[in-house]
Order: structure tokens, then C-alpha cells, then sequence
């Protein structure tokens, strides 16, 4: 039973492993807090309702399972199925739709709050939410689970909407330039910016001359949240964290900017139940730091690519995990396990004493973590990017949707953690086996001086992150900060009568 006497503060993620765990992650951080400090408020996880519980991703089932056999303190709030939408066009747009199908059911699980509503935390998809945070007098509090310069850059592009469109036509300019930031190639732009014949792009034309995307429509409406929690920290992201903080983002006199709680790294370790104890049991026989690991999260590959990489990695000489996957229609699920028939014949074979393809999920974590791994091909998803820097691995940014362009250019330009791969834009993200190989060369080789400079490089970060998640690190403060924030009540609508509120 929820405390009474405690203000209730509420989370709703969206149903995407990234986001999800993640948002979670930050729960639990706030529950360690509040149970050292004396518990300030109550917990309550908002959930939206697959059809059937084969339709959601195998890493959100592990966490969950993990999650409830761990006893928190935490209330879930299971709300009513609704159908997803049918016609979408691609991810922004379906989760933004679905989630505004839950608006009502959301408003009425607040009204039916048992306690004082002190704050709702919503999924940087979830903006719409903000409306119903609104109306109920509810401080709403965003959490964006990318980078601080995606955000910097959908502020500006969102600020830029409907006065100068063209800025917003990314082929006519070679780059862009954020208030704050260094100039950001327009190649490296996130793609759902870059696709204006995309249907949610048409959707969301206010008028002739506005071009929008569901992302700059979301950081518009960040501007009326009270708070934007960021996974990231000015160690990881320097620049952008501090135009951000000091409102350099957003040069708009007279504009009241949310506060920013960069309280990142966010990681969650707990995650081993992943079952892949052949693979790290393959790994404990290899010499420190000799094996590449090769995972791209939610992705799989068409069999070309899937045999140029084979390829790349047999030139290469150098040992290998890769996980490999199949491609999956069905994003909400993500990729299946791959038939190991795809490869190039005799393969397996002629690399068993160096490599081993691992055609399932895997456990990440556990294999970033381990001493034999020295570097790590991704697909540039933030949560991987994290962990690898967490335990300091370096990496080959291999880019495909998303901001993962965004996330590769900073890693191989500004952090310097990362070793710059040739990924064909115009051909979904294709890399051919000598490139692969030449990067893998860069990255591992003793000889190779970009190699070291990234080694050495990768292992400040490391320590940078790791000091500001300890006590008094930057982002514990923050975290401490909003965990303050987030329980005091403030200015909460009385009870609306038979609603359930005390
Ligand atoms: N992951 C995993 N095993 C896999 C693939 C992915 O544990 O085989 C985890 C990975 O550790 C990360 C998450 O799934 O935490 C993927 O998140 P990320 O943001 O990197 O990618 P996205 O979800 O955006 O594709």
C-alpha cells in the first residue's frame, strides 16, 4: 500500500528497452536515495499494456522479472490495453501516437492518486503528457535517455521552426551550428530530421512554410516541463552540458528554461540473467584486452552486410565476439535470433580458434565488463555507448538510425574514445569488409598510434564517469537535487471528489 502521508511522485516510460530500463534505472537510484535519507516519496510506475506479453522485448522481460524479484518499494500501475496505432511511420511517430491514446487513462490514475501528486517524470516521447500534468496542477519533469547535444540541437531546430526553413534543409548546408556547440556535420544529423517525405514529417506541418518532426515537436514542448533530466554529465559531454546549464542553447530573451539534471551515467548492471554463460565462459580463456566485440542492440543485418562483415573480421586476424541477429519488422520486440547458415561458407570453421558468433541476445554488461575485451563495434545506441565507456572500452562507431550519427561523430571528434569508421549513408548504413577490417586494424593493433591515443583517452572517461555517480560527484548532486525537487508538493489541485484523493 502506497504511504498516504508521503507525496506521490509518478513515471511513465514508454515500452522500448532503452527507454524503459532506463527511466528504471533512474527509479531506482531515486529509491536508494529516498531510503537514506528517510523515504520523502512514494514510487509509482505508470505501464502501458502489450496485447500479449510475446509482443514486448526479451531484454524488457529479463529486467522485469529481475525488477519484481528484487522487492522495492516501487507501485506499478498497469493501465488499461489500448490498440496501438496501426498506420505509422516509424518509430517517433508510433510511440508518440500510442502514447497519446493513453492520455485519459493517464489523468485518471493520477486524480485516483492516493497521496499528493509531487511530480510526473515522462519519457522524452511522452511530451503530450505534459497537458495532463498541467491541468492537474502537477510539476511534469521530462526524461530525454540520449545526449545532452541531441537535445541542444532539437532545442535549436525546434527554436529555428517557421523562421528560417532552410536552416532546417540539412542538404543545403554543410553543417550546423549549435548555439554552444562545435559545428555538427549535416551527414551527422539524427535521420528522422533528415526525412521530410517521411508521413509523421507531413503530419506534423502546421502551416506551408514549418517543416516539423515528432522529435522538434517534443523539444518544444520540453520548454513547459519543469525539468529535463539528461543521461549524460560535462565529463561525457562538456559542451553541451554547459550551454545547457548556463541557457546558452537557447538565446531567447525572456525564456524561462527548464532545469537540467544531467545525472547520467545511468547504467543498469543487474541485467546478467541474460543467459550467455558459453560466450563469457569463451572469453575467459583469451588473453586481456584481445578480443573485439561486435553488437548493434536492437539491430540486425541483411545477409550482404552480414557477410561483409564475416569477411572484414577473417582479414582482420585479430579474435572476435560478435552477436549476431536477424532483423525484426517488429521494433517494440527487436531482433530475432540469426541462423548461423547466413555466413560465408567454412567461417565458423576457419575462426574457431579466434572467434565465436553468438547468435542470440547477450549479455552486454557482463561481456563489456570482462578483462578479455578490447574493443567494442556498436551501434551507437546511448545505453552501449555508456557502458562501454563505463568500463572502458573503446570503440567503432557503426551508426545506423536514430541519433546514432550524432553519437558517433561526438565519439570520435569530441570524446576521442573511438576510432572513425566509413558507414555509407546513402546505402542504410553499409560498411564493406576493408573498411571494417582497416578500422578493427586501427583500433587493436599495438602499433597503431590512433589506437593508443583512443586506448589511453577511454580510460579518463572512465574515471570521470565513475567519479561523478559516487557521493558528491557531479551527477549525485544532481541526482540529489532532483530527488529534492521531486518531493516537494507544490501548489497540488484539491481532492476532486470520489477520485480517491486524500
Ligand atoms: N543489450 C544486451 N544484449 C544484447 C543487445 C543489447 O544486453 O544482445 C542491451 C545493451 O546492453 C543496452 C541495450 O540493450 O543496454 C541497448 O540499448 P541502446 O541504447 O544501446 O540501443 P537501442 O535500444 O537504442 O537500440
Amino acid at each position: 500500500m502506497a504511504n498516504i502521508n508521503k507525496p506521490s511522485v509518478y513515471f511513465l516510460p514508454i515500452p522500448a528497452p532503452g527507454h524503459l530500463i532506463s527511466m528504471l534505472e533512474v527509479v531506482k537510484s531515486l529509491l536508494q536515495w529516498n531510503s537514506t535519507t528517510g523515504c520523502t516519496f512514494s514510487i509509482h510506475i505508470l505501464l502501458t499494456q502489450p496485447k500479449n506479453p510475446g509482443e514486448v522485448s526479451p531484454i524488457c522481460s529479463n529486467y522485469f522479472q529481475s525488477l519484481q524479484s528484487q522487492n522495492l518499494p516501487i507501485h506499478f500501475h498497469p493501465l488499461p490495453y489500448v490498440e496501438p496505432p496501426y498506420q505509422y511511420d516509424g518509430v517517433e511517430d508510433f510511440v508518440t501516437l500510442y502514447i497519446r491514446s493513453y492520455l485519459p487513462y493517464i489523468k485518471a490514475e493520477l486524480l485516483a492518486s492516493p497521496s499528493p501528486v509531487s511530480g510526473l517524470v515522462v519519457d522524452m516521447f511522452g511530451s503530450d503528457v505534459i497537458d495532463v500534468a498541467k491541468e492537474l496542477n502537477i510539476p511534469s519533469y521530462i526524461y530525454f535517455t540520449s545526449t545532452a547535444t541531441f537535445l541542444s540541437v532539437l532545442l535549436h531546430l525546434s527554436n529555428l521552426q517557421g523562421k528560417h526553413d532552410k536552416l532546417l534543409d540539412f542538404s543545403e548546408v554543410e553543417e550546423i551550428c549549435v548555439p554552444g556547440l562545435t559545428p555538427i556535420p549535416s551527414a551527422s544529423m539524427p535521420i528522422p530530421l533528415l526525412d521530410v517525405q517521411s508521413a509523421s514529417y507531413k503530419r506534423l506541418t502546421y502551416h506551408a512554410s514549418e517543416s516539423c518532426t515528432w522529435l522538434t515537436y517534443h523539444a518544444r514542448r520540453f520548454l513547459e516541463a519543469k525539468g529535463i533530466i539528461i543521461n549524460s554529465n560535462i565529463h561525457i559531454e562538456m559542451k553541451a552540458v554547459e550551454a545547457l546549464a548556463k541557457g546558452i542553447t537557447l538565446r531567447a530573451p525572456g525564456r524561462i528554461f527548464p532545469e537540467v539534471y544531467p545525472i547520467g551515467p545511468v547504467i543498469s548492471f543487474g541485467r546478467s540473467n541474460i543467459r550467455g554463460y558459453e560466450c563469457l565462459k569463451w572469453l575467459h580463456e583469451k588473453p586481456a584486452k584481445s578480443v573485439l566485440f561486435l553488437c548493434f542492440g536492437n539491430m540486425g543485418f541483411d545477409v550482404s552486410q552480414v557477410r561483409q562483415i564475416a569477411i572484414g573480421l577473417e582479414q582482420s586476424g585479430h579474435r572476435f565476439l560478435w552477436v549476431l541477429r536477424t532483423p525484426s519488422k517488429d521494433f517494440l520486440r527487436g531482433p530475432s535470433d540469426a541462423n548461423l547458415e547466413i555466413l560465408p561458407e567454412g567461417f565458423i570453421e576457419r575462426t574457431k580458434e579466434r572467434g565465436l558468433v553468438w547468435p542470440r541476445l547477450a549479455p552486454q554488461i557482463d561481456i563489456l565488463s570482462h578483462q578479455a575485451i578490447g574493443g567494442f563495434v556498436t551501434h551507437c545506441g546511448w545505453n552501449s555507448i555508456l557502458e562501454s565507456l563505463w568500463f572502458g572500452v573503446p570503440m567503432i562507431p557503426w551508426p545506423i538510425h536514430s541519433e546514432q550519427h550524432l553519437n558517433a561523430f561526438q565519439l570520435v571528434n569530441e570524446m576521442h574514445v573511438a576510432v572513425n569508421l566509413d558507414v555509407d549513408i546513402n546505402k542504410m548504413g553499409f560498411v564493406s569488409a576493408m573498411e571494417l577490417e582497416r578500422a578493427i586494424k586501427q583500433l587493436m593493433e599495438a602499433g597503431s598510434e590512433e589506437g593508443r591515443r583512443v586506448r589511453e583517452q577511454v580510460e579518463e572517461v572512465k574515471s570521470a564517469c565513475r567519479k561523478a555517480a559516487q557521493i558528491e560527484g557531479v551527477s549525485f548532486v544532481h541526482l540529489q537535487t532532483l530527488a529534492g525537487v521531486l518531493g516537494k508538493v507544490r501548489n497540488v489541485k484539491p481532492a476532486v471528489p470520489g477520485s480517491g484523493h486524500n
